[in-house]
């Protein structure tokens, strides 16, 4: 589960001043959250970013024959005196690629290339540099190690094993260590269908001009740069105007077939936030003032059966912060994902911070080396929840738990690498 290190207490001591702390919040999002069900099986090469729905495990070794690490010659060790050199006759060569089969008998050797099957016999593979070749006599020079270049049968993969775990998302080099097995499919569960808006009277779409008063819609962009590094499917469904009965109307028809809804905006007590109402008209709601910065309010609830609904803030970097501490979690757990801790790290601030105990922030840093090569954060220039820049310059997130209070410069801090950034 993602959390901060210090744990929430329980009960009435999770709220302060009537905000609820940010560790509880994900753990009720959490336990809102099933697996999907559906799987469904993928050729290999459609793969990556799956999370899948079977173990892996190895039907045969691999590789699946002792073969050779290096351009050389291979021999019997016993042949060759244990210090100094000694000459052998050349027979043959094997390529990779070539039938098992040949044979290295007593005073004998032949040339071998990189993954060519090892001959019977031979036990040891000397590196061509070590050798000179002339007429059909090799010399090989001293220093030779009994048995050495040789890949072992299964030394990577033993028929059998358990290879990969159902719950495992796929990375580039399982796909690698699927096909090196031979398998050219595999089952994995459905992705997850994330229907996603933005919502406000003032926002205005790509292409259009803005009115007097607009700004353009940054929020559907970053968070679906966000959801596709998670490998959701995404239905985009535009911009909503702060009307209820189109908020209704969309948030009805999205139910019917998104895993999860999103949306950023209108989730204040404004006079044109509408979401929250709307949501608990129609589903169930939970609407939070969460003690967190930025992004203090996120409307949280399901709307019909299953279907998780997200209201996150409008402002840019809070609708971002609030999506990678709340949804991303609740989003791995849907799509079959293993718990999963974020990865943080614990370095030196180089700036003074300024953090109140009792809610957690969340600022933007920039982990880097100083003088000496040590790792350390520095903080990005402005830090205001609608400065989007910020969080374009950031590489990761200075996570500054729920009770600590002000930094010094010099003082530890984890730090959390930003999605994307790496
Ligand atoms: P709201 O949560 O609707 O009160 O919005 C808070 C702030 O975020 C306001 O300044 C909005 O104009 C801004 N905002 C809301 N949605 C977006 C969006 N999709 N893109 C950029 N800014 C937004
Ligand atoms: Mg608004």
């Amino acid at each position: 589960m993602t959390s901060e290190s210090s744990s929430p207490s329980q009960g009435a001591g999770t709220r302060q001043e009537g905000l609820l702390h940010a560790n509880e919040a994900l753990r009720r999002i959490l336990d809102r959250c099933s697996v999907i069900r559906e799987t469904e099986r993928l050729p290999l090469d459609c793969a990556l970013g799956h999370v899948l729905a079977d173990d892996v495990i190895a039907p045969r070794d691999v590789p699946p024959r002792d073969n050779s690490a290096m351009d050389g010659y291979a021999l019997r060790a016993a042949d060759l005196p244990p210090s100094g050199s000694g000459v052998l006759r050349l027979t043959g060569r094997v390529l990779a690629g070539d039938p098992a089969g040949s044979v290295v008998a007593p005073g004998e050797c032949v040339r071998i290339m990189t993954g060519a099957p090892i001959p019977d016999g031979a036990d040891t593979v000397v590196m061509r540099e070590q050798a000179d070749e002339a007429d059909d006599f090799v010399r090989i020079g001293p220093g030779h190690r009994p048995g050495a270049n040789i890949r072992r049968r299964g030394e990577d993969l033993r028929v059998g094993e358990g290879v990969l775990a159902r719950g495992r998302r796929l990375r580039p080099a399982d796909l690698g260590l699927i096909a090196s097995l031979g398998l050219p499919a595999v089952r994995a569960f459905r992705r997850p269908r994330v229907a996603l808006f933005s919502t406000g009277d003032e926002l205005c779409a790509l292409g259009d001009s803005p009115r007097s008063g607009q700004i353009f819609d940054s929020n559907r962009y970053s968070l679906r740069g966000l959801l596709e590094g998670l490998g959701t499917e995404i239905q985009d469904l535009g911009i909503l105007p702060d009307d209820p009965e189109q908020l209704r109307s969309t948030l009805r028809e999205s139910a019917r077939s998104a895993d999860v809804v999103l949306s950023s905006g209108g989730v204040s007590v404004g006079d044109a936030d509408h979401v929250t109402q709307v949501l608990a008209e129609l589903g169930q709601v939970a609407f939070w003032k969460i003690a967190i910065k930025p992004g203090r309010p996120l409307a949280f609830g399901t709307l019909g059966d299953r279907t998780l609904f997200f209201g996150l803030p409008g402002n840019p970097v809070a609708a971002m912060v609030t999506f990678i501490r709340f949804v991303r979690p609740a989003l791995h757990r849907i799509a079959g994902q293993g718990p999963e801790e974020p990865l943080t790290f614990e370095v030196p601030c180089l700036d003074a911070l300024h953090k109140a105990p009792g809610r957690s922030e969340f600022q933007r840093g920039i982990l880097q080396r100083d003088g000496s090569g040590r790792l350390c954060v520095g903080v990005t220039g402005g830090q205001g929840s609608g400065m989007l820049h910020s969080m374009s310059q950031a590489n990761c997130l200075i996570v500054l738990e729920h009770d600590r209070g002000p930094v010094a410069a010099g003082e530890t801090v984890t730090v959390q690498p930003l999605p994307g950034a790496w």
